[in-house]
């Protein structure tokens, strides 16, 4: 149902030109596929966008939440009550400056942004050719693999809140670790673009480190099925995949959330699975790893209530 307050924010987008969506399917800006309808979406255009709108929503009193592409979400089945800002394309500019740094806008794809470092001759982003989250998304998750992580390369971001307007937050006080960082336990904050710096390297190297890195997601990863990634972090000094192999787990099913059996850290979407599938597959899991191996498995991906 659309309240007049929301229908005030729609308005409000529109005039700063961003483009908005009513009643729009989460499921089709998750990379599981599931989720309800939000009530409406909208794609800020840029930081001053940004902070308007949630400056807007905040004094109209409309809940709203930030997505970047949705590749660690999995969205609640009746969806979200509220405007979803969706930190996409329209934020996604990329620039070289001073030879070895890149400004990316929130809104890029990582591999894009490997992509262009690569066009560059500028190694050290080639870990994240494959990810398919947003620098916004990366930068709060700390995505990472192969032996990097956006800590190793981030220098700093910029970013919007309600109440500190427009800011900058130097890689010091990002509190990036595994699978972490500050931004989780900051509310209503939008990461609006990164700086990363990175080292002159030989082109044909940072390509051929990036096929590699991607022709190995696609030997041992699920790709092929929708999923949110690694469904657990890695226990210390353990891997989560193995620990629900050896407690006998690969290919649990319920409803239609299955333990992928190419890689049994994955939790993929075999057909019509809901968030309530994969939220008991989750609890299943977690219980039987505990049992059988006595390790505690936290969940990776996130979880957005209606
Ligand atoms: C097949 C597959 C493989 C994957 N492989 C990896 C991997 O190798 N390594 C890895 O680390 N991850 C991996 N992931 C998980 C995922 O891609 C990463 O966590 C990614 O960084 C999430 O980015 P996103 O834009 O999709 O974020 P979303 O899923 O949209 O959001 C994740 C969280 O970030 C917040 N957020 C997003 N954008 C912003 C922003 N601009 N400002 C503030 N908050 C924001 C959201 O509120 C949410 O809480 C994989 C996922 C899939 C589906």
């Amino acid at each position: 149902m659309m309240s007049d307050n929301l229908r005030e924010l729609l308005e409000l987008a529109a005039r700063l030109g961003c483009e908005t969506l009513t009643d729009e399917p989460l499921s089709l800006h998750t990379t599981f596929r599931i989720g309800g309808n939000c009530n409406a979406m909208i794609m800020p255009k840029d930081a001053d966008s940004c902070l308007a709108l949630m400056q807007a929503a905040r004094s109209l009193e409309v809940r709203y939440t930030v997505i970047g592409n949705g590749s660690n979400l999995l969205c609640d089945d009746r969806g979200y009550n509220g405007a979803v800002f969706l930190i996409g394309k329209a934020m996604g500019e990329m620039s070289v400056t001073d030879g070895e740094f890149i400004r990316v806008g929130s809104g890029a794809g990582l591999s894009k942004l490997s992509a262009f470092a690569c066009e560059h001759c500028l190694s050290g982003a080639e870990f994240a050719y494959g990810i398919p989250g947003s620098v916004g998304g990366a930068v709060y998750m700390n995505a990472g693999a192969y032996g990097g992580e956006i800590k190793d390369i981030i220098i700093s971001c910029e970013a919007v809140s309600e109440a500190g307007g427009k800011f900058t937050v130097p890689v010091e006080k990002m509190e990036l670790s595994y699978r972490n960082s500050v931004f989780q336990s900051m509310e209503n904050i939008i990461i609006t673009s990164a700086l990363f710096r990175l080292k002159k390297g030989i082109k044909d190297e940072i390509s051929a480190r990036m096929k590699e890195l991607a022709a190995k997601r696609k030997e041992k990863q699920p790709i092929e099925f929708p999923s949110a990634g690694s469904a657990f972090k890695r226990p210390t000094g353990q891997f989560a995949g193995k620990l629900i192999q050896d407690s006998g787990l690969s290919g649990c099913t319920v409803g239609g959330a299955q333990v992928s059996e190419k890689h049994c850290g994955f939790i993929i979407n075999k057909g019509n699975a809901t968030a309530d599938d994969v939220k008991k597959l989750v609890s299943h899991i977690q219980k039987t790893v505990m049992e059988k191996t006595g390790f505690k498995l936290e969940s990776e991906i996130r979880f957005l209530e209606y």
